[in-house]
């Protein structure tokens, strides 16, 4: 399958790059590591006349720490991604990076494209949410903030305007007695998208053993990643142990929202609530190192 024809830019660094965006509109689509763009333009879903690669745009790449907190470049791939200390909670993230596809996949795979395609599957997506990320759209002269569980509208679409670049996500720092854990379920083993998968993030008080705050995110089995808010919310005050885990993920399954396309919606809702028995129980001992 032939790409279809558009000029291509390659600007030097952000500003370029929101410059062009700003004077195409939506006749441009920015390109990261192509693993989502190049194929829905081989497969002529999209036919933009401009596309703007990003690989030059330095600010958009790495992790680091400033007066807003730990903030991670967009253009991070998710093997660059597996090999960072987030802090607590952070294992989520990194275990859901280390599932995105395969190896070649994922030395092009980058977090910003992740998120951006918006698809309910994507991985990156529910551990990103549970650790209550934030990103910032830059367009030409302005830039906006947006909380992740403000950012995704439904299968495919999110709230950037065409002329939006996500520079960074920005990550809060969580009490050191938090951890997480990513858990999904694919048909094979290797470049498969999630089925199911769940991103859990706990914390715990100081006695190790009640859980404080918790959030636990559903992929793949509603429209948006999802926050079982009502799951997360029974444990807050209990006891970190095996039935109340038990309790929490069968609410998760009741929360869910299957859409009943690549496997049946019972199905989906049951492992909903078995992911979310080990995501939780995995995020618990995380916690309690
Ligand atoms: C074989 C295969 C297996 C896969 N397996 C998985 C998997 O297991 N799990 C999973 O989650 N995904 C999987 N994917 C999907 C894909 O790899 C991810 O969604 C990837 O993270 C997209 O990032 P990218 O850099 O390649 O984005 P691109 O393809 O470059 O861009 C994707 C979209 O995001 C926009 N975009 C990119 N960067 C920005 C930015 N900084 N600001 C604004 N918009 C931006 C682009 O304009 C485009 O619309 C798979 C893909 C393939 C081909």
């Amino acid at each position: 399958m032939l790409l279809p024809k558009f000029d291509y830019h390659a600007p030097a660094n952000l500003e370029e790059a929101c410059q062009i965006m700003a004077h195409y509109g939506d006749q441009a689509r920015l390109l990261a590591g192509g693993t989502d763009l190049l194929i829905a333009l081989k497969k002529n879903r999209i036919y933009p006349s401009q596309v703007v690669a990003l690989d030059r745009v330095g600010e958009l790449k790495g992790v680091g720490i400033d007066e807003n907190g730990l903030y991670l470049g967009a253009r991070t791939t998710a093997a660059e991604i597996m090999e960072i200390d987030f802090g607590p909670g952070g294992e989520a993230l990194v275990q859901a990076a280390s599932q995105v596809g395969s190896p070649l996949i994922r030395n092009l795979a980058t977090v910003g494209g992740n998120l951006a395609t918006a698809m309910p599957a994507a991985d990156m997506a529910p551990p990103l949410l549970a650790l209550q990320a934030s990103v910032i759209l830059e367009r030409y002269g302005d830039q906006r903030e947006v909380e992740l569980k403000d950012f995704f509208v439904c299968p495919g679409e999110q709230v950037m305007l065409p002329e939006e670049v996500m520079s960074v996500i920005y990550l809060p720092q969580l009490p050191e007695s938090t951890g997480g854990a990513f858990e999904k379920l694919g048909v094979r083993k290797a470049l498969e998208r999630s089925i199911v998968s769940v991103a859990a993030v706990v914390s715990l008080a100081e006695d190790n053993r009640t859980i404080v705050d918790a959030r636990i995110v559903l992929g793949a089995v509603a429209p948006t990643p999802m926050l079982a808010t009502e799951a997360a919310g029974s444990m807050i005050g209990k006891k970190a142990v095996a039935k109340n885990f038990a309790a929490a993920a069968s609410i998760a399954a009741r929360e869910a929202r299957p859409r009943g396309l690549r496997t049946s919606a019972v199905y989906s809702r049951l492992m909903v609530e078995t992911l979310t028995i080990r995501a939780l129980t995995r995020a618990f001992e995380a916690a309690s190192k």
